[in-house]
């Protein structure tokens, strides 16, 4: 007689959803769901699953929590997040209201944050959020590393508690809380801490009035100004502390959706005035930079900040393209004249250092006003530590996915990413990295200092099986390989 068959795990989960929120290798939409920014990280998941409602979220997490299958949360896949087994997708949680009395809104766990703007735009006009630059970027996974956005120089980080009010989470078993008022741990320990506490569903964050329009856009410089560039750069960091004004320094490359252009590249830059035109065109704001030599407007105007963020569109077309390692350490609010040239001759150096870098490798200076760092309370109000005057030296490593042997490249991308700190900032070096983009060689007790003992504590309260261990394992204290890319 044929023996029954034992259902497997897999079963019993497809069991616990519609046949329309599970999708197998081969569909379409299993691909959407799973593609990882940096192909290195791809772990090919049996099965991706996209609960709708609240309960059948929570009957999942609760079953998995207690399953022997490697499950992961995913939203956009930006931060290269995989699963060998199941694939949570966020995607059924898109919900978005205002409430103007209380100048808040609260988000679906899945909306990116340019579906965000979008919203926004239509049912909250004359108001912003403090929300990331790229559109495509997810809001729980940003702001679980803190998230940057060009009205952090005014308000401060994405999860800084004046602007991310509450959090709803389903924990591991299954118990749905809004944190603020009864998890005040768990609400401190979202704020930076990179996750691993439990599945966030829904966001509480203020939002401010805001001018609907801002100066943006983009000047390309040839390389030949770098030295101009560079002593302009650190001018800037001298002269201004000017809130609503930001910009973000990178060399033109294929990293950036533009052509290769070898390993001098040119530069470019991206202005942000929310004082508008005439004061971006002044002294007091990007005046220097226009009147660089050789330099070319791209796309500068006014324009609405969701038309900011749609100017880095380009860069989405990189999901899933290529293989990818990110670093970002801070750097000391005041620069010398040089420190962008330093910056580019590490671009230099790392494209030469192995023939496949020059497809995908870029730099990025994110140029930051003080109250970005230094906006929350005090460096225990938030469970990633900052403060002081710094400015984001975002790297990238990238290299084509085809004939390369990813252990053997990684170790090449991994020493010059470890290099950036020390061959740009020399003796004024800090410990200081974004809790976004860490990396193995990353000390996560160093990341998170004086907060880290705090974290592991909580960590062990809310997740004892530590079920929920992508990116920083807290228990392990140390950087897994499936970080974000
Ligand atoms: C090209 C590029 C541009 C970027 N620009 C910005 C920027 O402007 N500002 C900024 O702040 N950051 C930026 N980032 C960094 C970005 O914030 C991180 O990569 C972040 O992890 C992306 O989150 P995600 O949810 O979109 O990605 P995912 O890969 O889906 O998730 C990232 C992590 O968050 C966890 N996670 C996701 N959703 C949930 C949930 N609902 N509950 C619990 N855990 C969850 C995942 O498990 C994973 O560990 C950028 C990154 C890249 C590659």
């Amino acid at each position: 007689m044929p023996s029954a068959r034992i259902p497997s795990e897999f079963d019993e989960l497809r069991a616990l959803l519609l046949t329309s929120e599970v999708f197998e290798p081969g569909q379409q939409e299993y691909k959407t769901q799973s593609l990882p920014w940096s192909r290195h990280a791809e772990q090919n998941p049996k099965l991706v699953v996209q609960p709708t409602t609240l309960e059948r979220l929570q009957e999942v997490v609760k079953f998995l929590y207690i399953s022997d299958l490697d499950f992961a949360i995913r939203n956009t896949g930006t931060g290269s997040v995989s699963a060998s087994d199941v694939l949570v997708s966020m995607h059924g949680f898109k919900s978005f209201a205002f409430d103007e009395a209380s100048e808040s809104i609260i988000v679906g766990a899945g909306l990116d944050w340019g579906e965000v703007d979008k919203l926004m735009e239509i049912q909250a006009l004359g108001y912003a959020a403090v929300g990331a630059r790229c559109p495509w970027v997810g809001v729980t996974g940003s702001t679980l590393v803190g998230g940057l956005s060009w009205l952090s120089h005014q308000y401060g980080m994405i999860s800084d508690p004046q602007n991310l009010l509450d959090a709803q989470v389903v924990l591991g078993d299954g118990k749905l809380v809004w944190a603020a008022k009864d998890e005040e741990d768990l609400m401190w320990a979202l704020r930076g801490g990179g996750g691993n506490f439990g599945v966030v569903t829904a966001l509480k964050f203020r939002v401010r009035p805001y001018p609907e329009k801002i100066f943006g856009g983009i000047l390309f410089i040839p390389y030949s100004s770098l030295h101009e560039v560079s002593k302009g750069v650190a001018a800037m960091a001298a002269r201004t502390a000017d809130p609503r004004i930001a910009m973000h320094v990178m060399n033109q490359g294929p990293g950036m959706g533009m052509p290769d252009q070898g390993s001098k590249p040119n530069i470019a830059l991206m202005l942000f005035d929310a004082h508008g035109e005439t004061h971006a065109r002044s002294e007091s704001g990007f005046a220097w930079a226009f009147s660089t030599t050789g330099a070319q407007e791209i796309s500068a105007g006014i324009m609405s900040l969701q038309q900011m963020h749609a100017l880095t569109e380009t860069f989405r077309d990189y999901q899933g393209g290529n293989i990818f390692w990110l670093t970002a350490p801070l750097l000391e609010g005041k620069l010398d004249d040089m420190a962008l040239v330093r910056v580019w001759k590490w671009y230099e150096d790392t494209i030469k250092s192995y023939p496949g870098f020059g497809d995908g490798s870029t730099v990025l200076l994110e140029f930051m006003q003080e109250n970005a760092f230094n906006s929350s309370p005090s460096r225990t109000s938030t469970a990633w530590p900052h403060s002081g005057h710094r400015h984001v030296m975002q790297v990238v490593v990238g290299c084509k996915t085809s004939g390369s042997s990813i252990p053997d490249i990684k170790e090449k991308a991994h020493a010059r990413l470890a290099a950036v700190m020390p061959e740009v900032a020399g003796d004024k070096a800090t410990k200081e990295y974004h809790a976004g983009f860490l990396n193995e060689f990353n000390h996560v007790s160093e990341v998170y200092g004086e907060n880290y003992e705090r974290l592991r504590e909580v960590k062990k309260r809310y997740d004892p099986q530590n079920r929920f261990n992508r990116g920083v394992d807290l228990v392990a204290g140390k950087v897994t390989e499936d970080m974000t890319v």
